[in-house]
């Protein structure tokens, strides 16, 4: 199995999966990035995975139903470009011979699912649109920040090899945001100077891991002293979670 990033747009990635013969791609906000990636390797589009309804994710859904030789999956509480399979929290999606757990992470959008594969030979994957980022995490559009932090606090529960495949190159951005929130953390300081790199090499942040994110996103680390300190600095009005998550929500949505 190959795991790509297909860069789209300014800053999208639609992620690929294939196993030589047959693909998924995950949230294509436009199809040509994919038509290419597909010819180039001469692979069959076998499914694909929509994690929310916003435009730089379905966008290219339609033009690919031609090519696609299976069935595109996505949240029930949405509406996707029909026809879909609606799936919803606990269900399985089977795809290229492997299980992929439907997780349902409320807060970017009401509706917003994450496909999480265990792993069998490789580290586990999690497909996790706007809900977490490298460094961040999505915006509150439609869910409140009660979800939100619910849903990162599970995504943050899944073993620390998962690769996590975010739909946004945004890394560096909030990067400099977690950087203001803890000055004081060596492995996000760390880990801003190797992204730097990476990204001076033209190359994709991502995949992060479950570990690396629990390490230096300041979004799953809203019980540390040095968040929630900061936090109330900016208003906060207890050390309690979902409290500092919405006042570190409301900060970075400032931060420039
Ligand atoms: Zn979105
Ligand atoms: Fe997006």
């Amino acid at each position: 199995m190959e795991l790509i990033a297909l860069p789209a747009f300014a800053d999208n990635y639609i992620w690929m999966l294939h196993d030589g013969t047959d693909a998924v791609v995950v949230d294509p906000g436009e199809a040509a990035p994919v038509l290419s990636a597909l010819d180039e390797r001469q692979l069959a589009l076998s499914g694909i995975l929509v994690t929310h309804h916003h435009g730089d994710h379905v966008g290219g859904v339609d033009e690919l139903r031609s090519r696609l030789k299976g069935t595109v999956y996505g949240p029930k509480r949405e509406r996707i470009p029909e026809p879909f399979v609606a799936v919803a929290d606990g269900d399985v999606v089977d795809l290229l011979g492997l299980h992929f757990e439907v997780i349902e992470v409320p807060g970017h959008t009401a509706g917003h699912v994450a496909y999480f594969h265990a792993g069998r030979e490789g580290a586990p994957i999690l497909f996790c649109g706007d809900t977490l980022f490298s460094g961040g995490c999505g915006r509150l559009f439609e869910g409140t920040a009660e979800q939100m932090h619910a849903s990162l606090a599970r995504l943050a529960s899944l073993p620390g090899d998962t690769r996590v495949c975010c739909a946004h190159e945004y890394t560096l951005s909030n990067l400099k945001f977690a950087r203001a929130v803890e000055p004081g953390n060596a492995a996000l300081a760390r880990y801003k100077a190797d992204c730097e790199a990476t990204r001076a090499a033209g190359r994709p942040t991502l995949p992060s891991t479950i570990a690396v994110e629990r390490a230096i996103n300041p979004f799953l680390r809203c019980d540390q002293p040095e968040v929630t300190a900061s936090a109330r600095t900016q208003g906060a009005r207890s050390a309690e979670g979902t409290e500092v998550f919405a006042t570190l929500r409301r900060w970075k949505n400032e931060f420039r």
